[in-house]
């Protein structure tokens, strides 16, 4: 009986002869972090709607979907055309364009915390930005941020988050403060007792989107009324719930309103891209005031030779236009609440312990315990998930359902696209069944 490992070997021969190349030239033979495969990774060639496929001529059900940047699935027509015409038009026009204009209406109509912003490059950018801006805004120089929660990989963002990193200075270290998540009373002490914090940032579903969960809303409620008591700034994260946990992102869906976003992913409409808006006194620290002095000493500067590039405000703007005009998040959410549907029966029915939950088009699956959670916002807290999902269960799941033609993110998650039809789904709910059995044959569940 072959193993899951043999079953990879076999299927996916061009990837291994193209990763023997790769692990001469990139650190670990990959190009993110989260693309290390064990025993290699794969190679793709193209994609379309909720499909992709390898070099090898096998094709598989993508969730990883544009590691989130994806609402409207792969290549969606209306992209193309709007990113074919701007490729003739010029992709750096080194000037303001009408472009830009567009998609920064297309945002703050979705958006209307967003008073003003600014486009970055990308999600570790908007967040580095949005620090920059609540440190200047209030003339204090620390963050209180939550463990596990990530921010990107800026020095700041990296903090206390799970992808530990080398290579940050102990002084900029030195101004995170990183609290557990959900205990609204430690973040109150935090705020009372240190007169020196600028603001308070979260991803607003849970670390990594929607893992060791809090309760939903009221955490956010009670974070936005503890800093405004003591005028400390609220900096929603929204690189990966914004535009997807509904059309205006988790705080739409949820009813709180920050003082600043960071965007990224689904607002460059799949291309790279990211943009930090919010009120229009603190996005206005980056003004010019026509007064050198305080220009000088108070200014926050914004250069970046990609902002607002226009082959991503055309992509963004028409993504997000179609948000406002078409039910793409019920569409992805709907198909998403099948997907959690059907791998919980696959679960029950295989009596493999373990569930499935999520918010909106982001799904997560743990084996090895359940839980009595809502299906949506999960009860473990995350060393219990750690715990069951060792790396060890996640990479056998990882390889055993892209040996059943589903791609996964990471070991455990689903990100669902507004493509994904009943078809996909229950593909992949087969697909997690045989994942399993192979999984039971491994004796790894
Ligand atoms: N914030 C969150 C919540 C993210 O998930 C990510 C990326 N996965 C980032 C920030 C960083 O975005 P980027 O990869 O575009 O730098």
């Amino acid at each position: 009986m072959s193993t899951i490992t043999d079953d990879y070997v076999q299927k996916h021969p061009t990837s291994l002869e193209y990763y023997g190349e790769a692990r001469e030239i990139f650190p670990a033979g990959v190009t993110h972090d989260t693309r290390y495969v064990t025993p290699f990774p794969l190679y793709i060639t193209h994609a379309s709607g909720p499909l992709k496929w390898d070099v090898d001529g096998n094709e598989y059900v993508d969730y990883v979907s544009g590691h989130g940047a994806l609402i409207l699935g792969h290549s969606h027509p209306d992209i193309q055309a709007a990113v074919t015409k701007q490729i003739s038009r010029g992709t750096h026009l080194g000037s303001n364009t009408e472009e830009e204009l567009r998609w920064a209406r297309a945002i703050k109509r979705l958006m209307p915390s967003v008073e003003k912003l600014r486009f970055l490059s990308s999600g570790t950018e908007a967040t580095l930005m949005a620090f920059r801006l609540a440190r200047a805004y209030t003339g204090k120089d620390k963050i209180v941020k939550f463990q596990d929660h990530f921010h990107g990989w800026n020095d700041y963002g990296i903090a206390g988050s799970v992808h530990p990193t080398a290579g940050v200075p102990r002084a900029v270290q030195d101004t995170m403060i990183i609290l557990p998540i959900g205990d609204i009373a430690q973040v109150e002490g935090v705020l009372s007792r240190d007169n020196d914090i600028a603001a308070v940032i979260l991803e607003p579903t849970g670390a990594h989107w929607g893992q060791q969960p809090f309760k939903i809303p009221e955490f956010l409620q009670e974070l936005r009324h503890v800093t405004s008591k003591y005028g400390v700034l609220l900096i929603f994260d929204e690189v990966v719930t914004g535009f997807r946990v509904s059309p205006g992102g988790a705080q739409e869906r949820f009813g709180v309103r920050p003082d600043l976003t960071a965007m990224a992913k689904i607002v460059a409409g799949g291309l790279p891209g990211g943009a930090v808006g919010g009120s229009g006194e603190i996005v206005d620290m980056i003004a010019f005031r026509g007064d050198p002095d305080w220009d000088r000493k108070h200014r926050v500067s914004h250069p970046g030779t990609f902002n607002a590039n226009p082959l991503s405000a055309v992509a963004g703007a028409t993504c997000l236009e179609l948000i406002a005009s078409q039910p793409i998040n019920q569409r992805a959410d709907s198909m998403a609440s099948r997907l959690k549907d059907g791998l919980n029966e696959v679960l029950g029915k295989m009596e493999v312990p373990g569930h499935s939950h999520g918010i909106s088009s982001l799904v997560h699956v743990t084996l090895g315990k359940d839980c009595d959670c809502d299906r949506e916002v999960c009860t473990m807290d995350h060393k219990q998930i750690k715990d069951t999902m060792r790396p060890a269960v996640t990479q056998a799941l990882k390889c055993a359902m892209l040996n059943a033609g589903v791609d996964i993110m990471g070991g455990r998650g689903f990100i669902v696209s507004a493509t994904h039809s009943e078809q996909e789904i229950d593909l992949t709910v087969g697909a997690f069944e045989e994942a399993l059995k192979a999984m039971r044959s491994d004796g790894i569940i």
